[in-house]
């Protein structure tokens, strides 16, 4: 008998002695579907979300008398919006549909047919308004003229004013991005709820000022929480891909030293690559702030070249977080991008398949095994 079969012999026997290894065996296989639940947990909560927009739907249909009348009817350019307009508008408003959502960019966006429809039967219809930013609504080629031809009663709610824009000092030119500061934010919500008090009942404002008085509270909760990150946060230097994040970075004493993204959507150069990671050498810099929506492959190139690591940032609700989660409300996404700098990447992360990948897996390999570990047990405890 050779060494090895011994072993596996006196591996064999010995299992069978232990009484227990059933219970174990059970142990094992739950644990292993436990896992897989979890796994599952936020594709269910996804589905139970739309059944229960279904729902409220029906029971619209169904009762002749409600206040559907009423309810003011919203048109949102983006996610991000639309979650205002949920926290302000509460039972009095109901948002009939997004535009750019999920990971869309807004600057490249392009609506379709049933969006301009969309837009076309809307009462009210709630977007950013810098044209920076939506250049597909006022740009040029735009579709504000082609929809208030059609429907010229739309009213047009612009909720980012001129006031809440800054220069950016690393592109010279406005950044439009103001709602990462939750100040900015603040007063973002103040326009959407005086637009919707304007078209509300008087029962309705009652309710809208409550809404939006409890939500202007949780704002000023997470300004609080930027307060208590500064500390921690001030003065480190980041090389930003694209530069959403200026205003949050600005109330978190964060210094920005360059930009890759000359262009929206456009590759850098060869040469501004070189510039870039001479910035970083000489200012000694060592890490790229970067989006799951934007091209990977410079981020890992110039992160592999200066030795740095990589801080997933997300500006806009339905994009991903460093764990691959969904960012689903305003207030997850000012936590993720300062959390972000507590859990960095490293360029193999986003090289590799990408970070997604990469996280299912070491979650799925291990309940795979775990599960078909159980049920081995369990069999050759039955045999015996
Ligand atoms: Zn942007």
């Amino acid at each position: 008998m050779t060494k090895k079969k011994r072993i596996r012999k006196k591996h064999h026997t010995k299992l069978r002695k232990i009484p227990s290894v059933g219970y174990f065996g059970i142990f094992i296989l739950i644990f292993g579907i436990i896992l897989v639940n979890i796994s599952l947990i936020s594709t269910n909560n996804e589905i139970s979300t739309i059944n229960n927009e279904e729902k409220k739907q029906n029971l619209n249909k169904i009762d002749p008398n409600s206040a559907q009348d009423e309810i003011i009817q919203v048109v949102t350019s983006t996610a991000l919006i639309k979650d205002f307009v949920d926290n302000i508008g509460g039972d009095a408003v109901k948002t009939t549909g997004i535009l750019v959502e999920g990971s869309e960019d807004p600057h490249t966006y392009e609506p379709t047919q049933s969006e301009i429809t969309a837009l076309v039967e809307a009462e009210i219809f709630i977007l950013m308004g810098r044209e920076g930013l939506e250049p597909w609504w006022e740009g040029s080629g735009g579709y504000a003229q082609v929809v208030l031809e059609d429907n010229p009663d739309l009213k047009v709610v612009k909720i980012m004013n001129e006031s809440m824009i800054r220069m950016d000092p690393l592109t010279n030119a406005p950044n439009p991005h103001g709602w990462t500061s939750p100040i900015v934010a603040k007063e973002m919500c103040r326009n959407i709820y005086l637009n919707l008090t304007e078209e509300a009942t008087s029962a309705q404002q009652d309710d809208l000022r409550e809404s939006f008085e409890n939500y202007m509270t949780k704002l000023d909760g997470v300004i609080n929480e930027i307060n208590g990150n500064k500390t921690k946060l001030q003065g480190t230097k980041v090389v930003m891909h694209h530069p959403a994040m200026m205003y949050l970075y600005d109330l978190l004493g964060i210094e920005r030293v360059a930009i890759i993204e000359e262009q929206h959507d456009v590759e850098p150069s060869a040469q501004h690559i070189q510039e870039i990671k001479e910035i970083m050498e000489s200012s000694e810099t060592n890490k790229i702030v970067h989006q799951t929506n934007l091209d990977h492959d410079t981020i890992v190139e110039i992160a592999k070249d200066t030795n740095s690591t990589i801080i997933l940032s997300a500006p806009l609700i339905g994009m991903e977080d460093y764990f691959g989660n969904t960012i689903s409300s305003y207030l997850e996404l000012i936590r993720a991008n300062i959390q972000a700098f507590d859990n960095p990447l490293v360029a193999d992360d986003l090289s590799e398949g990408g970070y997604i990948d990469g996280l299912s897996l070491s979650v799925l390999i291990p309940v795979a095994i775990f599960s078909v570990m159980g049920i081995v047990i369990l069999l050759k405890k039955k045999k015996i």
